[in-house]
């Protein structure tokens, strides 16, 4: 016999019953739930299914077969009883009294009664007898051990008498919603309870619940809501996929103009302040409305919503992780125009003009540390700038015996372009040769210049701003359509 795993399956929801007890002068009895009888069986031990503590009480798939055998001495005798679980617990549907064991002929009358899904049945102890003497908990009335349930629940055990209902447990170990109201408790601030309709599963509940249940965990710094991008305050709102006001306290701004939650880049986490007009570059989530038109400096750079626009910032925050959040929201053309103003300024500076000169960029290697240079050819998501890195030419004929010095890598630049430019800076650290023999071949061992570079029209290589080249970009972009 094997007590075979049983698959959970979409059936009818479990019932609820007491697996009888051995009665009195009986000398020992076993309970199992059948789940299949193979056509060879002859014998108790060929019977699959799985072993039931008499006195226990379970939750049952509906159509269960369960097997009680009790064994009395003087003279010896089995009483053999075949049950089935219904919604009104175990009836009986079989009963044979005998000098001898279960053999064949109980055998093919408990086939018989076998369900036909029998192999999909589930069983799920909910309690177990008391092993030890006890009080109810509801009622208070003494438990003799085994003559009341034991339930197991996150809060230790708690012994009822069968018929009592099981009541709240006392405090609640973990925070979730509320059974009766779907609020949420926190930890250690409710009860547990049953979960209804699921035994053996135990809930949190209010020890009173609230006229206005939270429907997540509250909130307890201030921060912005989800829905209505305006700050709650500490304190106060919930969380539910995202911070939210209590509800009925969302309130849409009046100046009606779109708000999003943003993360500053980290090199400029110094310059966002409140009441400051920034050029925000920000990609929506799935659902989030794409940019309106119209607005001042709007644009969207790709099919994904990456968009670009000017936006008055209206509060800054700092998460755990040290990242710095602006809350901001479209600026109006009064707040735009001068930020417009220095944007078209760079844009004429930048502009492509009838230079045709070609310039070389050479960059010398340092110890194995070499440069690059790519040219910026548009906006991405994540990196900020779409790069496209170059190919260089390199050049031996100055490099000393080992290579350290003299190695130069050279690109021709173009002009109307962009391109960022990133070289190692000497001297190398004075323990170089261990840190690659640590870190391995490729480890940095020298500082780095990064810059922005274009060719002007006399074939000069000049460093611009990151401003310039989003000047440049939005001036590019602009120039060709
Ligand atoms: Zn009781
Ligand atoms: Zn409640
Ligand atoms: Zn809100």
């Amino acid at each position: 016999m094997t007590a075979t795993p049983t698959v959970e399956r979409a059936a009818a929801p479990p019932v609820a019953a007491d697996i009888p007890n051995t009665p009195p002068g009986a000398m020992s009895g076993w309970r199992l739930m059948i789940t299949a009888i193979s056509a060879r069986a002859r014998a108790a031990r060929d019977l699959d299914g799985m072993w039931l503590t008499p006195g226990a009480r379970a939750a049952l798939s509906d159509g269960t077969l369960v097997l009680a055998v009790d064994i009395h001495d003087a003279p010896r005798r089995w009483t053999i009883t075949a049950l089935r679980a219904t919604p009104d617990g175990l009836e009986e549907a079989g009963r044979w009294e005998r000098r001898s064991p279960l053999g064949p002929r109980e055998i093919n009358a408990l086939r018989a009664l076998l369900a036909d899904d029998a192999a999909g049945h589930t069983v799920r102890v909910v309690a177990a007898p008391n092993e030890a003497p006890a009080a109810c908990r509801t009622c208070g009335q003494a438990l003799p051990a085994g003559q009341g349930l034991a339930h197991h629940t996150p809060a230790g055990h708690v012994a009822t008498c069968r018929p009592c209902p099981v009541v709240p447990f006392g405090v609640n170990p973990g925070a979730g919603r509320c059974a009766d109201c779907s609020g949420w408790v926190s930890a250690g601030e409710g009860l547990l309870a049953p979960a209804p309709g699921a035994p053996g599963r135990y809930r949190p509940v209010h020890h009173a619940c609230p006229g206005q249940p939270l429907p997540g965990p509250p909130l307890r710094a201030a921060t912005w809501c989800l829905k209505c991008r305006t700050t709650i305050p500490a304190g106060t709102g919930y969380w539910d996929r995202g911070p939210h006001h209590t509800p009925g306290h969302c309130a849409l701004p009046a100046d009606g103009l779109p708000r999003w939650s943003i993360r500053v880049p980290a090199r400029e986490s110094t310059d966002w302040t409140p009441g400051q007009v920034r050029r925000i570059r920000h990609t929506p989530t799935a659902g989030e409305p794409a940019l309106p038109e119209g607005l001042p400096g709007g644009r969207i750079f790709a099919d994904t919503g990456h968009m670009t626009v000017l936006a008055h910032v209206l509060d800054t925050r700092t998460t755990r992780n040290d990242a710095t959040l602006a809350l901001v929201r479209a600026a109006t053309w009064t707040e735009a125009a001068p930020l417009l103003a220095a944007e078209l300024d760079q844009a004429l500076a930048t502009r492509p003009d009838g230079g045709t000169f070609l310039a070389r960029q050479v960059v010398e290697r340092i110890c194995g540390d070499t440069g690059w240079v790519a040219e910026i050819t548009g906006h991405d998501p994540r990196h900020g700038l779409t790069r496209e890195f170059l190919r260089p030419q390199t050049d031996y004929d100055q490099a000393d015996a080992h290579g350290h010095r003299g190695v130069l890598d050279a690109w021709t630049l173009r002009p109307r372009r962009v391109y960022e430019v990133s070289s190692p800076l000497g001297p190398p650290a004075a323990n170089w040769h261990a840190v690659r023999r640590r870190l391995g071949r490729r480890a940095r061992v020298t500082a780095e210049h990064r810059a922005f570079v274009r060719v002007t029209a006399e074939g000069d290589i000049v460093e611009i701003t990151e401003e310039e080249v989003q000047a440049w970009l939005a001036a590019a972009l602009e120039w060709m359509s």
